[in-house]
């Protein structure tokens, strides 16, 4: 098959187009034909290799997100047959241990991470074990499918599970121009939520009102303390999305009301954050992590999507060759949604 290899860790000159063995299906395995690819930050920190806590076997293939046709199917699976439109879940979970028997599966004490510890979508062809496998609702492109699985169940979890965004709420979600952003802008406000967008662009912001924001902060002309405070009458946001960490996740706390609640689920702009904690006892803040999600989300935000919903939004598509030009487009975070690589 041909896919995107990687031979070593390093800048996108490492992401080579070129064949490789496809993957033999074993009893309980189903094998998908790759469509299309959703790209993630993630990603990127997968093939520098600075991830942390994983070493990759090489020649190795990247990509955690996709959507495709069933090709072939092991002799004992019976839930799903060849043809069929599907996605290869992201957290390959084992499906008995305490926390997969709990729904979070995202969590499974045994995960393994499609892209990671084992070859992912930037390929022809993927496989994984059909309890890891979600079926395409009718009407949905691999494209749009592609493009929603970790933004849109990821920000489920967020506005939904974690912080239960309720009608009126001002709803602060940051870096509202990236996949889970621009998610989850669109559900708390499906939610009843007042949604204050922050991005570093007017541009961006502009995109962002399109899609439910009532307010914007640009946080390259105001802080995001001053500009919530600014809109809220001095009180505070009731919750905030919160995927980015270092002094964005510090000027959150400052700008979420008493009673506030947070929600994370990134961190790349600090890893390591300083919190006030008499300040944040004080307003008897809540602030809960969240790792991608559980498999019952990617099929709930699959059906918005399907229902028109809640819509993707792709920034940009290329072909599978170009990876390498697609990373570096998305390091350049110059761009609003997600970027998508058709097979
Ligand atoms: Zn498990």
């Amino acid at each position: 098959m041909k896919a995107v290899v990687i031979h070593e860790h390093g800048d996108p000159s490492v992401l080579k187009y070129e064949d490789i063995e496809t993957p033999s299906v074993g009893p309980n395995d189903v094998l998908i034909n790759i469509k299309a690819v959703g790209l993630n930050h993630f990603d990127l920190d997968v093939r520098d290799g600075i991830s942390g806590y994983f070493s990759l076997d090489m020649p190795h293939i990247l990509g955690c997100e996709g959507a495709g046709v069933v090709a072939e199917v092991g002799s004992a699976v019976t839930a799903f047959k060849p043809g069929q439109h599907v996605l290869p879940y992201l957290t390959t979970s084992c499906g008995h241990c305490e926390r997969c028997l709990s729904g979070h599966d995202n969590i499974c004490m045994s995960f393994d991470k499609l892209g990671v510890t084992h070859w992912g979508t930037y390929a022809e062809y993927v496989r994984v074990s059909e309890h890891n496998v979600v079926a395409m609702p009718d009407g949905l492109s691999f494209v749009d499918a592609a493009a929603t699985h970790v933004a849109f169940a990821t920000a489920w979890e967020l506005v939904e599970v974690h912080t239960k965004v309720r009608q009126g709420e001002f709803v602060l979600v940051n870096a509202a121009g990236s996949g889970v952003g621009s998610a989850a802008v669109q559900l708390a406000n499906n939610a009843g939520g007042i949604v204050i967008a922050t991005a570093g662009s007017g541009e961006k912001l502009e995109r962002a009102k399109e899609l439910g924001a009532r307010y914007g902060i640009n946080y390259n002309e105001e802080s995001i303390e001053d500009g919530v405070m600014r809109i809220t009458g001095g009180r505070g946001a009731d919750v905030c999305i919160e995927m980015v960490g270092g002094r964005v996740l510090q000027e959150s706390i400052r700008a979420v009301a008493h009673n506030g609640r947070l929600a994370t689920c990134g961190a790349h702009a600090g890893e390591k954050v300083e919190i006030d904690m008499i300040e944040f006892f004080r307003k008897q803040l809540t602030m809960s992590g969240n790792h991608f999600s559980p498999k019952a989300n990617n099929v709930q935000v699959l059906k918005l999507i399907a229902d028109g919903a809640v819509k993707p939004v792709i920034a940009k598509t290329f072909p599978l060759q170009d990876m390498g030009d697609a990373h570096r487009f998305l390091a350049s975070r110059n761009f609003f949604g997600k970027v998508v690589l058709e097979v």
